[in-house]
């Protein structure tokens, strides 16, 4: 039998639901929550219920955005010839804050992993073949995570552009194996960036 009262136990679980928070964080933020004034409540609230009603897919890119095309599709000065392929929305962030890549990107929103069940299907890639139809790509540089899924997922994509004629490349091994594109620092993130070789 529960401790809390009903209420404050679905609040937990609720909470219990968010990645990475286990049962003890869970409790916390809900007491957080509940020892909050009502007007911070109510903008918590109201942020999560906006962000989920205005943000939506760019058509062309799958990044996460208010509008669509999302700002950097929509830049002029954005040199649309260039794609950089990422796993996730938080590595565009990343790479943006670098102030090194003028190209657009593409989200793959995942990477292929046998292991848990995805494959390359599931994954924003036969969107991303489909931009290079038009012959205005030149170049597909390949940032998925330094990980085993990652570089799978780069492998497969390689493979599948090399007889459209594009050239492909894969960033430079200077982020640690295993690592994050998101946890990468700037410094070592734009020399992984220059350092990109044809695969
Ligand atoms: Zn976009």
């Amino acid at each position: 039998m529960s401790l809390y009262s009903p209420s404050i136990e679905k609040l937990i679980e609720s909470f219990e639901k968010l990645p990475s928070i286990g049962q003890k964080t869970a409790a916390r933020l809900a007491f957080y929550i509940l020892n909050s004034s009502e007007e911070e409540t109510k903008e918590f609230v109201t942020s999560i219920l906006e962000a989920k009603k205005n943000l939506k897919y760019c058509s062309k890119c799958y990044n996460i955005s208010d509008t669509d095309p999302c700002p950097i599709c929509g830049n002029p000065k954005r040199d649309q010839s260039t794609i950089c392929v990422v796993e996730d929305v938080r590595d565009i962030v990343a790479m943006e804050r670098t102030h090194e890549f003028k190209g657009v990107y593409h989200v793959l929103h995942g990477s292929i992993s046998p292991m848990n069940g995805i494959g390359p299907e599931d994954i924003k890639i036969k969107e991303l073949l489909s931009r290079l139809m038009d012959g205005q790509v030149k170049e597909v540089i390949l940032a998925t995570n330094p990980r085993v899924e990652g570089e799978a997922t780069a492998m497969y994509i390689s493979k599948l552009i090399k007889p459209l004629g594009v050239k492909t490349t894969r960033i430079a091994h200077g982020i640690p194996v295993g690592g994050d594109l998101e946890y990468t620092d700037e410094v070592t993130l734009m020399k992984a960036l220059e350092g990109r070789r044809e695969i």
